[in-house]
């Protein structure tokens, strides 16, 4: 399942993207956007890593 990132929610901590060990996620400005999808294999730890709560599996 992909995930989704809330921009709405998203602060740019970059914490999704410390925590992702296949670096499906790269900040981008003052956001972090998906740029690897495929690569991505549903740990879930972006998600547990973010204070916004603004990951989720769609
Ligand atoms: S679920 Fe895991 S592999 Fe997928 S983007 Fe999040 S941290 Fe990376
Ligand atoms: S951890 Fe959450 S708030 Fe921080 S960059 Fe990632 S999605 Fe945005």
């Amino acid at each position: 399942m992909p995930i989704v990132i809330d921009n709405d929610k998203c602060e740019g901590t970059g914490d999704c993207v410390d925590a992702c060990p296949t670096e499906v996620i790269a900040k981008q400005g003052d956001k972090c956007v998906v740029v690897a999808i495929d690569e991505c294999i549903d740990c879930e730890a972006c998600i547990a890593a973010c204070p916004q709560e603004a990951i989720e599996m769609a």
